[in-house]
């Protein structure tokens, strides 16, 4: 429903049986690694609310991104062994899929951290690299400050280092607990950051961005967003990554702004264009490049959070939308 909080206890696990027989141009997977993201939540609407998702049907088998290995091939490019990556892979153990929709992974480009594809190395460093890229305006030396909101996310995490990669001078995140504010600062290189759960963030944004806030990495929306950009400086950007903050809500995508915040973006020249990193998939090869080149110099570091067994891959949704998780969210399924 457009309005409700997901729960583990909205998947449910069964048992069935696959087809014995790879047809050709089939292939039989093992699953190893599945993602849980913030989208997922709108496929769980009639009405996704976007032309390129489509909604979760009742008691059919849901699908995201995913990673498994090829155990038997009738596809000429992929054989037994093989690692293999997809969006729309099935919340299943084993499965046979069209080889064609598969992309082969090379698990030396993530040092073997193969579940790296579906974070660093996958759509969402994807989305940090391209967002900050396509639609961040930072440039090094310029003395830049920027925020970051869901910072200890998969996305936010990235985005923040990458922020500091591509040059920005002052790094501030925001998350939801003390251990995640920690991680961030000793961890992950951001100069500070703020438990939006705790005090007064509007103050403590004034204290820690004494200049202003030049590029906003937004993935949260709501209050927080609103907080931010009352302190952001003229021509200054968004990069209007996500909102999870209004996904349990029945709100349009991107929800418009409060009034007195719409005007503070007006009149400050204040861009704040939708980002979606499918639009950029010319780049991907390129910008995966980079993010593995990044992994293996030390220069990303990488949090993930790891759930155990398909049987709890509701359980690892609901926890990562609730704050759950550091870094990306990842379920386990065999090794
Ligand atoms: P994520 O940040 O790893 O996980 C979600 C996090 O959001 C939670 O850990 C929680 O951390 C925070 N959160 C949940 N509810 C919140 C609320 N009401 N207010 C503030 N924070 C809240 O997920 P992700 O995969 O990296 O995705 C981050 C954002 O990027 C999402 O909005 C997602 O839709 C978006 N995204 C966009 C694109 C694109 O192409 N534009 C692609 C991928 C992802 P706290 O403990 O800090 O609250």
């Amino acid at each position: 429903g457009k309005n409700g909080v997901p729960v583990a206890e909205n998947f449910r696990l069964e048992q069935s049986t696959i087809a014995d027989t790879v047809q050709a141009g089939q292939v039989r997977v093992k699953t190893l690694y599945l993602s849980v993201d913030p989208y997922m939540r709108c496929r769980m609407n009639e009405d996704t609310g976007s032309d390129y998702l489509q909604p979760w049907q009742l008691s059919e088998v849901a699908d995201g991104g995913g990673i498994g290995v090829v155990e038997e091939s009738k596809h000429n490019n992929l054989a037994k062994g093989d690692f293999v990556t997809s969006f729309t892979w099935p919340w299943q153990t084993v499965a046979i899929l069209d080889g064609s929709s598969l992309q082969k992974l090379v698990p030396q480009l993530v040092n073997g951290r193969l579940s790296y594809f579906l974070g660093a190395a996958g759509i969402t460093g994807l989305t940090a690299l391209l967002g900050i890229r396509e639609k961040g305006h930072v440039a090094a030396g310029a003395n830049q400050t920027m925020v970051v909101s869901g910072a200890a996310g998969a996305c936010g995490s990235l985005a923040g280092q990458i922020g500091r990669l591509e040059g920005c001078s002052r790094l501030v995140g925001i998350a939801g607990t003390d251990e995640k504010c920690s991680i961030l600062v000793q961890e992950m290189g951001f100069d500070a950051a703020i438990n939006y759960k705790k005090g007064d963030v509007a103050k403590q944004l004034r204290e820690l961005c004494p200049g202003g806030v030049d590029v906003y990495f937004d993935n949260v929306g709501g209050d927080i967003s609103d907080t931010v950009i009352s302190q952001m400086n003229q021509n200054s950007h968004i990069i209007l990554c996500g909102q999870i903050s209004q996904y349990n809500k029945d709100v349009p995508y991107p929800p418009p702004l409060p009034p007195d915040i719409e005007k503070i973006q007006k009149e400050r020249n204040i861009t704040r264009e939708r980002f979606l990193v499918l639009n950029y998939m010319d780049k991907q090869e390129a910008s995966v490049l980079q993010l593995c080149q990044w992994i293996q110099e030390g220069k990303l570091k990488v949090r993930e959070t790891v759930v155990e067994g398909l049987a709890n891959i509701g359980a690892a949704f609901q926890s990562m939308m609730s704050g759950g998780n550091i870094g990306k969210q990842i379920v386990s399924v065999s090794k």
